[in-house]
């Protein structure tokens, strides 16, 4: 019988500091390893070292479920995040276990995995997906494969949260998409087509170098018009934890 185990880079309380959900407080549970390599990765989500066993943590779902329990008080929190790296190539271990805690699970996932995504929808509360543009994050054919990720969603025969929001007013998924100025017109049409279609809230969030937008603000600006002559479901939010400072 193999050991259902996850590799996790690091799990600490802070807050949320991109998207709808900004400003929320959250445990973020940081997994290991990603399908993707966008050119402006910046997170710590490979073990530096994979033989050194400091450089993360390796948890069955019992043991993690006593670690948060041991070191952080959820009646505290808004959501547990689940980030990365990408925490959809843990999704056996997601499946057994999200179901062992009563909380609200926020999901932030880069949208191309959706073959492992219907085991863990029950449990998802708020999805943060991305939409990946080739011209900034080089991933070539990601429209597509974002496209069967929320269709997935969208039909889903599920009854939770996610699901519902196609039968409600309560936004519990939105995209965020990291730009700079080599964004293309091509572009921003492919995704105003995902959001009208899917009926998502667009966030649009400049790509950073260190704690600096890439871009200047009168181009932020330009482009953030461009969207908003075609979609009014969007908004323009930076990555504010990284002004203030905070993990
Ligand atoms: S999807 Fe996220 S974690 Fe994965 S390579 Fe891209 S930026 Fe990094």
């Amino acid at each position: 019988m193999t050991t259902n185990k996850a590799k996790i880079k690091e799990i600490f309380a802070s807050i949320q500091g991109e998207g709808l959900y900004i400003g929320t407080k959250q445990l973020f549970i940081r997994f290991c390893a990603c399908n993707l390599n966008c050119d402006y990765c910046d997170t710590p989500h490979l073990p530096t070292n994979i033989n050194n066993r400091d450089s993360y943590f390796e948890f069955t779902p019992n043991e993690l479920l006593d670690y948060i329990n041991e070191r952080f008080d959820i009646h505290t929190i808004n959501y547990i995040s689940l980030t990365g790296g990408e925490p959809l190539i843990w999704n056996e271990f997601l499946a057994e276990f999200l179901p062992k805690v009563k909380t609200k699970f926020y999901l932030e996932t880069n949208a191309t995995i959706t073959e492992n995504l219907e085991k863990i929808l029950p449990y998802i509360e708020v999805i943060a997906a991305d939409i990946k543009l080739p011209s900034c994050s080089g991933i070539q054919n990601s429209f597509e494969l974002h496209s069967k990720f929320f269709d997935v969603i969208k039909h889903s025969k599920i009854d939770c949260a996610i699901t519902r929001q196609y039968d409600c007013e309560g936004k519990k998924i939105f995209a965020k998409i990291i730009f700079d100025d080599k964004i293309t017109d091509k572009e921003i049409d492919s995704c105003v087509y995902l959001a009208k279609t899917y009926d998502l809230e667009l966030i649009l969030q400049p790509r950073m170098i260190g704690n600096e937008p890439s871009i200047d603000t009168p181009t932020i600006i330009n482009i953030f018009n461009k969207f908003m002559a075609k979609y009014k479901k969007i908004r323009l939010i930076p990555q504010v934890h990284k002004f203030m400072d905070i993990e």
